[in-house]
């Protein structure tokens, strides 16, 4: 079986675990990919939709700007128009050399000014000469500066509106001028211009993370939140353009073009650039916001960084969510796989439960017909003699199922009631471990009410932990053995009747020998006595006589020792069965003695079974007897074949109980019926002629007689009579 086993088990894993080892592998590998791939696109679409996110704010924040910056830089537009309007305007610019129009305007454009809100308001002559300003009374006066060169002047001079962003030349701060002309009779006889400082727009810039900044028509950044760029181109400047600039000083005295830190990108794809710092790498989302009517573009940033983080976020968490998804993948496979290997383990398993359920099936079955097989009763009884097992042929022996008997305690049911002293004995004994090796013989008592005579062997108990737990006997019916030995004792009784029956015999013959010389003495003495009485010499003739009476009285002793051997044995009378004492004496002798001689044998028995009290042994003997006399009668005489037969007769009688001896033999002679009972009476050459005599006294013992007579049809009927020990239910005369 091992090597069988260890091959199925053993030899195909190799084989299987490779294919499966490999799909493991293809299969982490796919899942790893499918991890891989799920990170990126995570990844991807996480930046895109921060990117998304980011635009729109930049959308929104770049519309609320320049929506904001377009307020401030157009809410002077109607000052320099209305101011243009005010008499004293052109009455200063008609008598720019009165100090007193020139202090009354100075004061006029002081109060508006102040009143606007506005930054500077000015009015200048043709040549660009300024006359009266709202700060002429500040260290910083625009009075008696020329301003010509500056684009919003030529631009109102040429009768339109001006607007022009730089950096004051007196000031030197930057601000947004705004020009118009002063009309007089259909000519400009002067300009008035407003300056607006931008800073209440541009300083909460500065606060914001992300740069904003805005550019002019040729691409220089003129306000923003980063400083250092102001005035930085972020296109070439043509070079006219450049001396332009330099020469109106738009951006200051001494400006030069210097290019931003920076580049803008173009990406199709998106609503607006990027822009890479030089220097740091740094990288962010900028939205354009063109407003055209100024010639401006408003430029919102957004650090693109948001975009790398919400990027890396999703990595982190699609790598998160992957490791999970692969572990639980994993986890899953590997679940599989223990679940696939337990199935299959327990198919084993199953297997060999199956295997040895039935080798134990088997073996129970052996272990079941061998104890059902078994003769020998098997009992086996716990430490206190609680039965906990007995065997199908225990339960036989003794009548009782085994569910009746297991559990029982002492007395058990089958203990015989006759000796329960003697079980409660051995079963002490028993289990104080002093059982005898060679066994017990016990007598039960089956359920039936019969007697089992059996041997007990009684040996420990032992579990499988090598525990004395208990008492196992094996019980061997005896009964058969017993019953052997009783028939074969009874054999020896009737053995020993029979010896005696013939010891009678030979007790006769010995007494013949013995009663041979008084007998014979007698017949001396006697024959001396005539003779001496016929001599009349009576000394010598009593002397004889005495001698004579002495011979018989020896041989009447010699006869009553016959007598007291027939009695010495005590009488055991007992209500015996007269058919069966018939058919017993029968197998003693008379049946084969009749077969011998050729002759039949009959026995009758009519009406019902007829109890007599009496021995049996001498009754027994007492048919023999003449049973023995009518073979011989016949033996002698030669009857007709057809009454060839040995007749033995059951009957009753008046209360009396009957057995005929009949035979088809010569029959008495006349007179000779009562002599057959006297002692010594025989017609026999080898007779003695005491058969008979014994006879009578034994049947007379027994409170019977013993009678013969002549058969009809010859022969004779020798007759038993003895008085019913129970009265027969019917009478019938013989
Ligand atoms: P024994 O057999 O020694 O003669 P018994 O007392 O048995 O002594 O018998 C006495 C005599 O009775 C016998 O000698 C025989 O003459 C006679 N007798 C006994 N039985 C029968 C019989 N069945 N038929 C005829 N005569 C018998």
């Amino acid at each position: 079986m091992a090597p069988a086993d260890s091959a199925e088990a053993g030899a195909p894993r190799p084989s299987h675990r490779l294919p499966r080892l490999r799909r493991g592998a293809g299969f982490i590998a796919a899942l790893l990919c499918l991890a891989a791939l799920l990170v990126v696109a995570a990844g991807e679409w996480a930046a895109q939709n921060e990117r998304d996110a980011q635009w729109d704010n930049l959308r929104r924040s770049g519309e609320v700007q320049a929506l904001a910056l377009r307020g401030v830089a157009t809410r002077y537009n109607y000052l320099p128009f209305t101011t243009a309007q005010h008499p004293l305007v052109r009455q200063l610019l008609h008598h720019p050399a009165s100090q007193e129009v020139r202090d009354a305007a100075n004061a006029y454009l002081q109060a508006v000014n102040e009143h606007a809100g506005s930054d500077m308001l000015y009015v200048m002559d043709p040549q660009g000469l300024t006359l009266a300003s709202s700060n002429w009374d500040t260290p910083n006066s625009f009075v008696h500066q020329n301003y010509r060169n500056r684009p919003y002047f030529h631009d109102a001079l040429g009768g339109d509106t001006g607007r022009f962003y730089g950096v004051g030349k007196t000031t030197g701060e930057p601000g947004l001028f705004v020009s118009a002309p002063v009309h007089d009779n259909g000519r400009v006889i002067g300009v008035v211009a407003v300056k607006v400082r931008m800073e209440p727009i541009a300083n909460p810039w500065e606060q914001l993370r992300d740069p904003v900044f805005v550019t002019d028509a040729r691409g220089i950044v003129f306000l923003g939140s980063e400083p250092s760029w102001l005035y930085r181109t972020s296109h070439p400047v043509p070079a006219a353009d450049v001396q332009q600039l330099q020469h109106n000083e738009q951006y200051g005295t001494g400006w030069t073009p210097r290019p931003v830190p920076w580049a803008l990108r173009q990406h199709s794809d998106q609503p607006g650039a990027e822009l890479h710092l030089d220097g740091n790498g740094k990288r962010y989302l900028a939205f354009e916001e063109a407003l055209p009517d100024l010639g401006w573009t408003l430029t919102v940033t957004a650090d693109s960084r948001v975009v790398t983080v919400a990027r890396q976020q999703a990595w982190a968490l699609a790598t998160l969510a992957s490791g999970l998804l692969v572990l639980g993948a994993l986890y899953w496979q590997l679940r599989e796989r223990r679940l696939a290997e337990n199935r299959q383990a327990r198919i084993g398993l199953e297997q060999r439960v199956q295997e040895r359920t039935h080798a134990l099936q088997q073996a129970q079955a052996f272990r079941q017909s061998m104890e059902d097989s078994l003769l020998v009763g098997m009992r086996a009884r716990d430490l206190e003699g609680r039965i906990v097992y007995v065997n199908a042929a225990m339960c036989d022996m003794v009548g009782y199922r085994a569910d009746e008997l297991i559990g029982q305690l002492p007395p058990y049911p089958y203990w015989h009631p006759d000796e329960l002293d003697r079980h409660w004995n051995d079963s002490d004994t028993v289990l104080a471990g002093k059982a005898s090796p060679q066994g017990r013989e016990n007598r039960l008592r089956h359920r039936d009410g019969s007697d089992v005579y059996t041997m007990f062997y009684t040996t420990r108990l032992i579990d499988g932990h090598g525990q004395h737990i208990g008492w196992m006997s094996s019980v061997v019916n005896i009964t058969a053995q017993k019953r052997a030995e009783e028939q074969q004792q009874q054999r020896e009784a009737q053995l020993q009747r029979v010896q005696r029956v013939i010891t009678v015999g030979e007790m006769a013959s010995t007494l013949a020998h013995e009663l041979n010389q008084p007998l014979a003495a007698l017949v001396n003495y006697a024959a001396a006595a005539r003779a001496l009485a016929a001599q009349g010499k009576t000394g010598p003739l009593n002397d004889s006589l005495e001698a004579l009476s002495a011979q018989a009285l020896r041989a009447a002793d010699i006869v009553g020792r016959i007598r007291r051997w027939v009695r010495q044995h005590p009488e055991s009378r007992e209500p015996c069965d007269l058919s069966a004492i018939v058919e017993q004496s029968l197998e003693l002798l008379l049946r084969a003695e009749a077969r011998r001689q050729g002759i039949a044998v009959r026995v009758e028995q009519t009406g019902a079974p007829l109890q007599v009290h009496a021995d049996r042994v001498l009754l027994e003997q007492v048919v023999i007897n003449l049973g023995l006399n009518a073979l011989q009668a016949m033996q002698t005489h030669q009857p007709p074949p057809e009454g060839h037969e040995l007749r033995l007769r059951v009957a009753a009688d008046h209360g009396h109980a009957l057995v005929q001896v009949l035979d088809r033999g010569p029959g008495l002679p006349p007179g000779i019926a009562e002599r057959l009972f006297e002692p010594f009476f025989t017609t026999r050459s080898d007779g003695l002629g005491l058969g008979l005599n014994i006879c009578r006294s034994i049947i007379e013992s027994m409170g019977g007689q013993l009678q013969a007579r002549n058969r009809e049809g010859g022969g004779a009927v020798f007759e038993i009579r003895l008085p019913c020990a129970v009265a027969p239910e019917a009478a019938t005369t013989p």
